[in-house]
């Protein structure tokens, strides 16, 4: 599924992502990267998905729309994340480009 830019604001697309996400959309969340080799792999994944394919990045990066790792690990939240614009709520990692929440969370969190 593809959204166009032009037919569909920020907002209304993370509208959309969201309720993709809360009804239960599957994403590679469970396989962790730790590695740079492993965060390499998934960023050259990322890189050949059409920057318009917001599903399949949500897929790929193993998104949430909770933060990862409550009670144990560091709590991984865009909002912790290095690539959050907290002004937009967008997520600037170049191979990502999309609108996110505070609270969402993704497999290439880094603080
Ligand atoms: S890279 Fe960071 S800001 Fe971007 S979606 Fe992942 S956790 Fe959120």
């Amino acid at each position: 599924m593809r959204f166009g830019r032009e037919t569909m604001d920020e907002e209304a697309l993370r509208r959309e992502l969201e309720h993709l996400l809360q009804q239960g959309l599957e994403t590679e969340w469970r396989e962790r990267a730790y590695t740079s080799e492993e965060v390499n792999r998934i960023v050259a994944r990322l890189q050949a998905i059409r920057p318009d394919d917001y599903v399949s990045k949500l897929k790929v990066a193993g998104f949430t729309s909770q933060p990862y790792g409550a009670g144990g690990e560091i709590e991984q939240a865009c909002e912790t994340c290095m690539y959050f614009v907290i002004h937009r709520q967008f997520c600037e990692l170049p191979e990502l480009q999309i609108p996110v929440k505070p609270k969402w969370s993704c497999r290439l969190w880094r603080i």
